[in-house]
């Protein structure tokens, strides 16, 4: 930890959960800590594993820099049968965090310091790490030190700064007396910001919390003094946002920013896709003479049957084919998983990707080409920054989040990034490019272009964005909001929590670059078990299939806040950018969202109770 000169071990996290609920720069809670977790320079790596997957990192190059090189899975204690010895180093390998808020309060005696004033001592537990606290050694209450806890209120902006809350400002409205401690009450059981008051022992000032909230916070709060604490600093030249208060915990102090891929076949024969699988070890092979000497170490098993001199054509060809990642090219995550998928060539099969292309469900052979049971894949995914305040989603793509709202990882220019790997399995549906056509040059359709492109500009508008730009069309709202119906229904029925679904969607028109595409992807990326039991791809057989379609499509018909859903338009508000949607019906968690719960629409899907559009569903003809 920051503070004390060692380094304690606090807890355990597990590796995934960094990246996407406690990852760098967000304050993770401890039984009698807060700590917040550090920027990628405090960071050990030595025990980091590299993870393989060059699509991703040339994407994490384009969007964050150029200087990363690598993605490493968070650092683990290096396994051991043994009993482990708490004494030794290994048990310190982790995640570097910080005590933050570094405002603690005393139960007892209601005093509220900071610990750099000496007020608090930390008591460490060698065997029970999360045991390690700060105790309030002099507190003139009760027999015993007691524990103390965080102050429960923190400041943060939209520009990704946070910070401890300014108390002596606060209580002082300005200018601070600087003679006394400072205590916080709680008056009533509510535990409501109104009954909290923070008060000084010097001069007997005094203020309620809820001045720090709400419109009474938006005029008293002080500005952004633009600091990082997860890289021990502050922004330079200030911040010209005002603080807005927030309560420790709070959902929207911390939101990851991520790029995934899916570990596709990207070579033509076995020897490429060796060679691919086993790239992080050939790159370093700079020569056919380093190359034996890898072979002679043991370190190529898998290439028997190759000759060094063919291992290291392939080698060269590889280390040619990828020298430029900088351009137009790898700018496209998705092209090329959309080929590979609605190819569905099962003779590229391999151990991170396995597809089984099987026929349409009865009754869909008009609206789909082909289903494709993805019976393994892998994704990887990293972390590239953060914001506050406002959530990613919020944006239309991560590359139009603005530069001020991206908190940074690191101080220096990062060399890697944090990132991890899922097994996982999957449905894809590939629409027929025909029946897409066909509905989109639906006379009755046009009205609600127009609309859908106005809700569209209006909306970005609102968020400074380039009004024109990055307009999905109706035919990715269509798209989307299939994947919501169905990943709606497949978690019910193979008892899939909601939030280990996640969907891809695949959508261009004729007129776009490696256009027209149109399909969806949906499926399992839990870190845990759950993505390996095959239950997913069970669901994808044509009968099943079939059964679960209708069932979705008809639970789209009615929504328990209807009518009131049915006749939503984004227009009415330039706050949201769905039509008919809502928790109820279509919308699915964050985590399994791409687009943050925009662009739905279950009206396009099938007939609802507003009947004047029932002719722009794209199943009308089913039912
Ligand atoms: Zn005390
Ligand atoms: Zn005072
Ligand atoms: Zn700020
Ligand atoms: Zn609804
Ligand atoms: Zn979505």
């Amino acid at each position: 930890m920051a503070q004390a000169q060692t380094r304690n071990k606090v807890g355990e996290l597990r590796p995934s959960q960094i990246l996407f609920s406690a990852g760098i720069g967000s304050v993770i809670d401890l039984p009698n800590l807060s700590t917040m977790v550090m920027g990628l320079d405090d960071w050990d790596i030595t025990h980091a594993t590299e993870l393989g997957e060059e699509r991703l990192l040339a994407a994490v190059k384009r969007s964050l820099s150029h200087s990363v090189k690598r993605l490493l899975s968070p650092p683990l204690p290096p396994e051991s049968d043994s009993i482990p010895n708490l004494l030794d180093e290994s048990q310190r390998v982790g995640i570097p965090v910080s005590p933050f808020p570094t405002w603690m309060l005393c139960p007892n005696c209601r005093l509220l310091a900071p610990l750099q004033s000496g007020l608090f001592d930390l008591k460490t537990d060698r065997f029970r790490p999360d045991q390690n606290r700060y105790i309030h050694t002099n507190c003139p209450r009760g027999k015993f030190p007691p524990t103390v806890i965080p102050a429960r209120f923190l400041v943060a902006c939209k520009h990704g700064h946070l910070d401890d809350f300014p108390w002596r400002y606060f209580v002082h409205r300005g200018v601070d007396c600087g003679r006394g401690t400072l205590r916080l009450n709680e008056y009533g059981v509510s535990g409501s910001a109104a009954d909290i008051e923070v008060k000084c022992d010097g001069c007997g000032a005094n203020r309620r919390m809820s001045d720090a909230f709400g419109e009474p916070g938006k005029k008293f709060m002080p500005q952004c003094r633009g600091r990082h604490v997860h890289l021990r600093n502050f922004d330079e030249g200030g911040c010209d946002k005002q603080m807005v208060g927030i309560l420790l915990g709070a959902s929207n102090s911390w939101f990851p920013i991520t790029l995934s891929a899916l570990s596709i076949p990207t070579a033509v024969d076995k020897l490429a896709q060796l060679v691919e699988k086993h790239w992080t070890v050939l790159e370093k092979a700079v020569s056919l003479e380093v190359l034996a000497a890898f072979r002679l170490i043991g370190q190529l098993k898998e290439f028997a049957k190759y000759s060094d001199a063919e291992l290291w054509a392939q080698v060269q060809q590889k280390r040619s084919a990828t020298s430029d990642d900088g351009d137009e090219e790898s700018k496209d995550i998705k092209t090329p998983e959309w080929q590979v998928f609605s190819n569905a060539d099962t003779s590229l099969n391999s151990a991170d990707f396995w597809l089984t292309p099987v026929a349409p469900p009865k009754g869909y052979e008009s609206y789909f080409n082909k289903v494709v049971l993805v019976e393994r894949l892998r994704e990887v995914r990293a972390l590239v920054g953060f914001t506050r305040i406002e959530s990613p989603g919020d944006f239309v793509e991560t590359g139009e989040i603005p530069e001020d709202f991206w908190a940074p990882l690191s101080r220096q220019e990062p060399k890697w990034v944090p990132a991890t790997e899922v097994r996982g399995e999957g449905l894809f549906i590939q629409f027929s490019e025909q029946a897409i056509a066909q509905w989109e040059a639906l006379p009755q359709l046009k009205d609600y272009k127009k609309q859908s492109v106005e809700a569209h500009q209006r909306w970005r508008t609102a968020r400074s964005l380039d009004p024109n730009a990055n307009y999905p069309g109706v035919r990715y709202i269509l798209l989307h909001s299939f994947a919501h119906a169905l990943m709606r229904q497949l978690a019910i029925e193979c008892g899939y929590t909601a939030a280990s679904l996640r969907e891809r969607i695949y959508s261009k028109s004729p007129q776009d670059d490696n256009g027209p595409m149109a399909g969806i992807l949906i499926y399992t990326a839990a870190p845990d078990s759950e993505g390996t039991l095959g239950g997913l791809v069970s669901l994808g057989e044509p009968a099943t299939l079939g059964r679960h379609i209708d069932q979705a499509l008809d639970q789209m018909r009615l929504c328990v806040s209807d009518p009131l859903c049915a006749e939503h338009s984004p227009l009415q508000n330039p706050n949201v950018l769905h039509w008919a949607a809502c928790h109820a019906c279509l919308f699915s968690p964050e985590t399994s969202c791409e687009r943050g719960n925009k662009y739905l629409d279950r009206t396009l899907l099938i007939p609802t109770v507003k009947t004047e559009l029932s002719s722009i569903a794209f199943f009308k003809d089913l039912m």
